[in-house]
């Protein structure tokens, strides 16, 4: 392994960091890298430790109460010491709405490119990276590499598998490090109201369109969202324009990966699409024959979702009774 090859994988998201860890690890053992995570908290060294089992050769570890909760510059300053001193070639940084900010700052101060929202990543044949994101308002899928280092990208949730851990060795390297005076204070935080299970997280959604004819009969898609212990979502007119939802799944919504995705009364234009590209089984309920859901369906059902959800939700119970 040769030093200054480093990949780097950075979060403040725990299941994210560990999804980058898997596919850093691909990405590390194809150029002959060694993996590394970043990790910038307060009591966090179980933590770090942690990382090792999910493939991380190297845990660079800055502890410190005053790193507690997220704050842009003062994560911002650490991770560019960081880079600076250490020299990785690529570093993957989680895409959240803390991340996002942080790579783009991080590249600037770098002078280096960055690339978001990379659902694909892999290494061209000269070793650099290529990451993919959809681009054109979810019409193209752009390709792109580097022509600096480091190589930033950030990494959208659920766009790679989490490793399972196993027992290995590496080394965690705690560092004493400050961060630069801050330029702003955070004067108070407050919980967002929000569902309770991120839609992101679950395994069967149960999703409606502007074929749903009232806000009311969305009992119809809660009842079988209950019978398959998923959740419902939505297309953006459902929560944009009629305000019945309050979050919707698309391009500009969540990026959904159940293992059932049921669209019912959803004509499935792109933008919605792009939302549901990592679904393993889409079903769709549309009357019209034509719709172009049904392309990307696996499997269609050509009818009227107001006969075919109770159907659909009475069959499905006494199958798993
Ligand atoms: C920049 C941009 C970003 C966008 N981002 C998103 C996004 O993230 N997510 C998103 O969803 N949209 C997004 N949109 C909007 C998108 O272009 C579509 O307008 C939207 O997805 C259409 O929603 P829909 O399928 O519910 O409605 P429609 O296109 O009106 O389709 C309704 C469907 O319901 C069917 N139907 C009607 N009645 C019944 C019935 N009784 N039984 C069965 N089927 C029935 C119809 O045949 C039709 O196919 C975006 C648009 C733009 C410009």
């Amino acid at each position: 392994m040769s030093e200054g090859k480093g990949v780097w994988v950075f979060s403040e998201n725990a299941d994210l960091t560990l999804e980058m860890l898997g596919k850093g690890r691909e990405i590390a053992d194809k150029v002959g890298a060694e993996l590394a995570a970043v990790v910038i908290g307060s009591n966090a060294a179980d933590w770090a430790n942690e990382l090792v089992k999910y493939g991380a050769d190297k845990v660079y570890l800055v502890d410190n109460a005053m790193f507690g909760r997220f704050q842009a510059e003062a994560y911002l300053s650490v991770l560019h010491n960081l880079v600076v001193n250490y020299k990785p070639e690529t570093v993957l940084i989680g895409s959240t709405k803390n991340g996002k900010p942080l790579a783009a700052r991080l590249a600037t101060r770098l002078e280096v490119g960055c690339v978001p929202d990379c659902s694909r990543l892999g290494v061209d044949e000269k070793g650099r990276l290529v990451g993919e994101r959809i681009t054109y308002g979810g019409n193209a899928v752009a390709k792109l590499t580097f022509k600096t280092k480091p190589q930033i990208v950030t990494v959208p949730s659920r766009a790679f598998e989490k490793p399972q851990p196993k027992k290995r060795s590496g080394q965690v390297v705690k560092l004493d490090l400050k961060a630069e005076q801050a330029k702003t204070e955070v004067v108070e935080t407050k919980p967002l109201e929000t569902s309770s299970v991120r839609i992101e997280e679950a395994e069967a959604i149960v999703s409606c369109g502007r074929g749903l004819e009232k806000k009311e009969d969305r009992v119809l898609l809660d009842e079988l969202a209950a019978v398959l212990c998923g959740q419902v979502g939505c297309s953006r007119p459902l929560a944009e324009d009629r305000k019945w939802f309050s979050e919707w799944v698309g391009l500009s919504g969540h990026k959904v990966k159940p293992k059932l995705y049921i669209a019912c009364g959803i004509s499935g234009v792109i933008q919605h699409v792009a939302g549901i590209r990592d679904a393993k089984v889409v079903v769709a309920i549309n009357k019209d024959e034509q719709a172009p859901i049904f392309e990307v369906a696996d499997y269609g059902v050509v009818g009227n979702l107001y006969e075919i959800l109770p159907a659909l939700k009475e069959a499905l119970k006494k199958q798993l009774q």
